[in-house]
């Protein structure tokens, strides 16, 4: 049976938080394996995230971070523990296209456009999953080109571009479906730095723009500091958690919750 949204009370980090927020994820020993076991890419996560929250987690090469996210975007499912969105058990009952249709933005580190497509029609691919008319899509695709400031590309391709500038079309592309949770993976590892910051400061004015639930990907200390909390990772747990949420999550998941 799912369980209904929790509210909390618990403070974080980022200050403009309200007191109450409500839990857009919460995940219980979470761990996930490979190689018959022989790899533990994750061991036993517990976490929290509120809405609107901006997290980045930061860690070393191979410590899990892409891995928690791939479990959070449903793009692989995890070994152990459980994990909920809004309340709902993400198990396999669980929607997972439409969550990851309609809910999740996805960006990541390279790009994924594709080459053949023109820009306007890279932004619009994730709108097939909508019942939008043509118009529709090529409106609000050319809406978010001009807000990451690529009008002048719309009928240009991919190769044609910068890796900046793929950067921001695959960001508007994220938010083609209004997501309420964009989740980024590396999304300034390809890029040199002056691209890097740009593509940061566009991330950071969609989070205080549209309030959407940002979880980022890095290695980078400098591109971490940059969100309203940290969360660091060494070999596939928590070790450090700038929210305060680390095995908090246990208390409030129910004996009756599905698995
Ligand atoms: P990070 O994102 O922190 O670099 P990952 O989550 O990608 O780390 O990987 C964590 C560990 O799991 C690493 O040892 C990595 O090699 C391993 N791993 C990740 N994906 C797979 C996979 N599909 N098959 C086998 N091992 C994997």
């Amino acid at each position: 049976m799912p369980i209904s949204p929790i509210m909390s009370s618990v403070a974080v980090s980022d200050s403009s938080a309200p007191a109450a927020r409500l839990r857009i994820f919460e995940a219980e020993g979470l761990s996930k394996t490979y190689d018959g076991g022989r790899i533990q890419a994750l061991q036993g996560v517990d976490l929290i995230i509120h809405e609107g929250e901006f997290v980045a987690i930061l860690g070393p090469s191979g410590c899990g971070k892409s891995t928690l996210l791939n479990l959070i975007g449903t793009l692989e499912k995890p070994c152990a523990g459980m994990f909920l969105y809004r309340g709902r058990a993400v198990n396999d009952s669980f929607d997972g296209q439409a969550y990851r249709a309609h809910d999740l933005g996805f960006v990541f580190q390279a790009f994924h456009l594709l080459p053949t497509f023109s820009v306007i029609e890279n932004v619009q691919m994730p709108m097939f999953e909508t019942n939008w008319t043509a118009k529709e899509r090529y409106q609000r695709a050319n809406e978010l080109l001009r807000s990451v400031g690529l009008t002048e590309r719309l009928n240009g391709f991919p190769t044609q571009l910068s890796g900046g500038e793929r950067q921001r079309v695959a960001v508007a592309r994220s938010l083609a479906n209004r997501p309420s949770v964009l989740l980024a993976d590396e999304p300034t590892g390809n890029l040199d730095s002056i691209s890097a910051a740009d593509v940061m400061s566009l991330i950071i004015r969609i989070h205080r723009e549209q309030r959407i639930t940002i979880l980022l990907v890095t290695h980078d200390p400098a591109v971490a500091s940059r969100a309203s909390r940290e969360i660091r990772m060494k070999d596939g747990k928590i070790i450090s958690d700038s929210g305060g949420m680390i095995g908090l999550a246990r208390p409030h998941f129910s004996e009756e919750d599905p698995q």
